[in-house]
């Protein structure tokens, strides 16, 4: 008989009772002007909570925005949070490539004391970028913190195995919505390959990580003022959808830590059920938008695609795993985390 894991965690209740709780959307990647955001904390915050989201992480950079105050002044009981955070930004010299380092970004979410990133100015020195991703997270975890690898392709700086010793439940940006970061991978003018960020999570998951898709803002620019800039990096264009049962610091950790979310860039789930039989996806509908589901397995192999608002997937037990894109006629996504067949 198959044991059938949603993200990390085992379910034995079928779907009834997970779709009792509530669908929660928020962004785990967010930069105010204490690093290098260009609006102050309150500008941000409330521009998450007018915009309809659930939760908010600030992630700024080596320092953490601390969310009481702003929680007092921003925060609805049952509608609004704001959660700690910080982005370890490290980088590890290497004379090898192009910029002489390399960089291994990892947002910290729920911590509670700031974690100190490697080296003077944050670049350190004689170790591998697989162990500066150990240190930190284990770093961040120490702090109670749970740790997500931030924009791999950024400056092109981190290959697969770079990520193989990452640690289970580690967060995956798997799609940043900031400018420049490289998602959809790409070839250089010698013919060597980046995947992208997709496919690197697919081939972790192949080699049997646990590992959590997130998509995410990494938003700096909140002023429309600056026209060009905010057409690229305006907030509002990736996030996470978690099941949770209250608005609470320790439900949507708990939420993260079972993968028990999905990614979005503008696709809507209206239903998500997993049984040791099936998956089943239900989208909620744009306008006249067309729909594409994609169930896909080990290897990132495309198992069925189906076009339609609903489609179920029956687990035939040697698919290694299998998770849902769902793509839509406007180029919006969503991608479920993994389910794994033991
Ligand atoms: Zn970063
Ligand atoms: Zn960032």
């Amino acid at each position: 008989m198959l044991t059938v894991l949603v993200g990390g965690l085992s379910v034995s209740s079928g779907a009834e009772s997970v779709r009792a709780q509530q669908w929660l959307r928020g962004n785990t990647h967010t930069h105010t002007a204490n690093s290098d955001g260009d609006s102050p904390p309150d500008t941000v915050v409330r521009w998450y909570r007018d915009a309809g989201y659930d939760f908010l992480f600030v992630t700024d950079h080596e320092r953490i925005t601390d969310p009481a105050p702003l929680n007092a002044r921003f925060g609805v009981p049952g509608r609004f949070l704001l959660i700690a955070g910080e982005e370890v930004t490290q980088l590890v010299a290497d004379s090898t490539h192009p910029d002489r380092r390399r960089q291994a970004h990892v947002n910290a979410l729920g911590l509670t004391r700031v974690v100190t990133r490697l080296g003077e100015r944050g670049i350190v020195q004689g170790i591998s970028l697989a162990d500066a991703y150990a240190r930190n997270i284990a770093e961040i975890r120490a702090a109670g913190g749970i740790a997500q690898v931030n924009h791999p392709n950024f400056r092109w700086s981190v290959r697969l195995d770079d990520l193989t010793a990452l640690p289970d439940s580690t967060l995956f940006e798997i799609w940043n919505a900031h400018t420049g970061v490289n998602n959809a991978g790409g070839v250089d003018a010698a013919g060597r390959v980046a995947p992208s960020a997709e496919a690197l999570w697919d081939s972790l998951l192949t080699r049997g990580k646990v590992v959590f898709a997130v998509a995410d803002d990494d938003s700096h620019s909140f002023r429309a003022s600056d026209a060009d800039s905010y057409a690229l990096t305006r907030p509002g264009r990736a996030w996470i959808v978690l099941r949770a049962d209250t608005l609470t610091d320790s439900a949507i950790l708990g939420a993260l830590r079972r993968g028990d979310f999905y990614a979005s860039t503008g696709v809507t789930l209206s239903e998500l059920a997993v049984t040791d039989r099936a998956i089943t996806v239900a989208i909620s509908p744009v306008n006249d938008s067309r729909y594409t589901i994609e169930f896909i397995g080990s290897g990132g192999r495309v198992l069925a695609t189906v076009h339609d608002r609903r489609a179920s997937y029956t687990i035939r037990g040697g698919e290694g795993y299998v998770r849902v894109r769902v793509s839509d006629s406007n180029g919006w996504m969503a991608w479920t985390q993994a389910t794994r067949m033991r």
